[in-house]
């Protein structure tokens, strides 16, 4: 597939503050694309920079290989959705819809009748004639997503939509949002800052961190193997034991607390190197006796967290504090303050050479 969005090398400044360093990135059609990173890495700049919002200090944008830098924000043809809603108050849901229709001259008979379709498809048929205060805040963020889609736009962006919606309504609206991008094939990028979020609904992932891109890739790429230890921390737990390479052929390491390890995965690695090794706490085993086959580690009990259906066990092994998750049947064989045995084989290992 060629690439549809493109960003090629993108900079912005605010004075001597760099806010965005050299960001470059392919986006293919009908991609949902998930921009992920701490608060302040950049995400929302370079939405804005797409839409025409902001302006880049450098670098290009270009939407089916035009150009689009010079294009003032109306003319781009971007639906976009805020976390505020920013819908008008005095209109009623399906006003609301109609208003980009409206602004490129579609007729009023025609243009309430693809609104109130697109309101059928976000799940809102007969609300139609509501103000959006009589709307609950998810119904009220549908209407948003109708209105930036009504115009069959070149590519929707979505900035946090789902910050203000509790835990449930949050949940059904990633998979309602899901639904509708792809029946409808839009090239989306959305913002979050919620690694869940980013791991269920994205085609890739697009890791920030201040002002760069750390890595792009499909979620459990990003999961599996994280480029750098920054995406290894940032997305779900993680074990990041430093260690050096003694045997690149037999790829075996070494931490000078744990001692010789086995690997399976990473990068061309050369005798002597320094890593870090990352273990997903799912990885690891705990058990009372060590385990035949694998590497084992003593390790003292400090924390558990219970989670119901799974807990996180957090414990010294020597030097390092290591986290285990463990199935919630499992953790009777353990309390707070004994011994056990933690252990994995290669292939839990993944070496990060960044
Ligand atoms: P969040 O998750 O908090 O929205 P973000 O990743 O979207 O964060 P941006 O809003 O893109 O981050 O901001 C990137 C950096 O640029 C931040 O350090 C921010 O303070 C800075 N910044 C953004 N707008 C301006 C501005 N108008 N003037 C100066 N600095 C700015």
């Amino acid at each position: 597939m060629t690439s549809y969005l493109q960003l090629s090398n993108i900079t912005k400044s605010y004075g001597h503050f760099t806010a965005l360093d050299n960001v470059s990135l392919s986006v293919d059609k009908g991609e949902f694309v998930t921009f992920l990173g701490p608060s302040g890495s950049g995400k929302t700049t370079t939405l804005m920079i797409i839409a025409g919002f902001e302006k880049a200090s450098g670098g290009a944008v270009e939407i089916g290989g035009q150009s689009i830098s010079q294009l003032a924000p109306h003319q781009r043809n971007i639906g976009i959705v805020f976390q505020n809603y920013a819908l008008f108050p005095h209109k009623t849901a399906v006003e609301n819809v109609y208003f980009p229709l409206q602004m490129r001259g579609v007729s009023r008979s025609q243009g309430l009748k693809r609104a109130e379709d697109m309101l059928s498809l976000v799940g809102l048929k007969g609300f139609g004639h509501r103000h959006p205060k009589e709307l609950s805040g998810g119904q009220q963020q549908r209407v948003a997503l109708a209105r930036a889609l009504v115009f069959e736009p070149s590519l929707l962006l979505l900035d946090e939509p789902l910050g203000a919606l509790d835990k449930n309504l949050r949940e059904q609206m990633q998979i309602e949002i899901k639904r509708i991008q792809r029946s409808l094939g839009v090239t989306t990028i959305f913002v979050t800052h919620d690694q869940s979020e980013a791991m269920s609904m994205s085609d890739r992932i697009v890791v920030f961190e201040k002002g760069r891109i750390e890595q792009a890739a499909a979620p459990l790429d990003i999961y599996h193997r994280p480029r750098t230890a920054f995406v290894a921390t940032f997305i779900g737990e993680s074990n990041l034991i430093p260690a050096t390479i003694t045997n690149a052929m037999t790829k075996t390491a070494d931490n000078p607390t744990l001692g010789p390890f086995d690997y399976a995965g990473g990068e061309a690695l050369s005798d002597g190197q320094n890593v870090t090794l990352l273990i997903r706490p799912e990885h690891i085993k705990l058990s009372r006796n060590p385990i035949e086959g694998r590497k084992n580690v003593r390790m003292k009990v400090e924390t558990i967290v219970n989670y119901g259906d799974n807990a996180l066990v957090i414990g010294r092994a020597g030097e390092l504090s290591m986290r285990v998750r463990v199935l919630g049947a499992d953790v009777v064989i353990i309390k707070e303050g004994e011994e056990c045995c933690i252990s994995w084989t290669p292939e839990a290992v993944f070496v990060i050479t960044k």
